[in-house]
């Protein structure tokens, strides 16, 4: 696995690379726009060249990059002024992403929209989410952005707490060399899945292979968490300091299937870098091939 961690882009987008280098990533994400805000103004061309210019410098350093989407982003919304900006918003990320020559666009499925007037099933939002995608990817036909879609614990009505949940929204997507899975450890196990003990680790991804196919698959998020697994809270924590534990980041770190896909920490961090250090030194120390 190609570890990295998120890193902040203040100061100039290309400082992500720099942030990466100092620390030993081996591939990145950043956020390529307000994430918790609806307006973003366009990239300046500076901004996109200076990117372009580090990417190229660190080309067999640092690779491949990915772009987390924005939080507020919701396709499965049912009101039609979020829908809209949500779809805005992911059509300005993809256009972004793509500027910056950036591999992969994350974002979460989507949340089922609470509302007085109207209940949607699950299976209603999964295919709306996959109806704006196609039209997003129609858009933006001449990229070769690949759009992952991150399991989540499935906190309240968010969706991509089960596999099937992708499969759903996979079948449906007509260009299917622009979408993925991006799995992050925290989440899933937050959700039900167990992977602590090597055979269960292994169901796990038999499962995964017989529902999404892991051809899908082409990022981690690493992360450990504090929750129990089941108990659907999104908690990030230090790896080796929750209930995942070490043992079991050692099976995702050694799993030759997965030795050139991107593993990104999003552990909690203070202004400094050191815990990012530290836990990229626990990832790296876990590796036994
Ligand atoms: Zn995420
Ligand atoms: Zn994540």
């Amino acid at each position: 696995m190609r570890i990295g961690a998120h890193m902040s882009v203040s100061g100039g987008k290309f400082k992500a690379f720099e942030r990466g280098l100092e620390l030993g990533c081996e591939s990145i994400q950043v956020f390529v726009r307000n994430v918790r805000g609806w307006s973003s103004g366009p990239l300046k061309q500076e901004e996109i060249e200076d990117f372009h210019k580090k990417k190229n410098e660190l080309k067999d350093e640092i690779w491949p990059v990915i772009s987390h989407n924005s939080y507020l982003i919701n396709l499965a919304s049912i009101d039609k002024e979020i829908l809209e900006k949500s779809y805005n918003a992911m059509y300005d990320e993809l256009i972004k992403v793509d500027q910056l020559g950036i591999e992969y666009e994350n974002m979460h499925p989507g949340v089922i929209p609470v509302s007085d007037k109207k209940e949607i099933s699950k299976n209603e939002a999964l295919n709306e989410i996959a109806v704006q995608l196609n039209k997003l990817i129609d858009a933006t036909k001449d990229s070769k952005v690949i759009i992952l879609l991150e399991t989540t614990a499935g906190q309240g009505k968010g969706l991509g707490n089960k596999f099937h949940h992708f499969k759903t929204i996979i079948d449906t997507i007509k260009n299917k060399n622009r979408i993925g899975v991006c799995f992050d450890t925290a989440h899933s196990f937050a959700a039900g899945y167990d992977f602590t003990t090597k055979s269960k680790y292994n169901k796990m991804w038999d499962e995964f292979d017989d529902t999404i196919g892991l051809a899908y698959l082409y990022a981690f998020h690493l992360n450990d968490t504090d929750k129990e697994c089941g108990s659907r809270v999104d908690r990030h924590t230090h790896i080796g300091q929750g209930r995942i534990g070490k043992e079991a980041f050692e099976f995702f770190i050694n799993d030759q299937r997965f030795k050139d896909i991107p593993g990104i920490l999003e552990t909690p961090k203070g202004k400094d870098m050191k815990d990012d250090i530290m836990n990229i030194k626990t990832l790296k120390s876990l590796r036994t091939k």
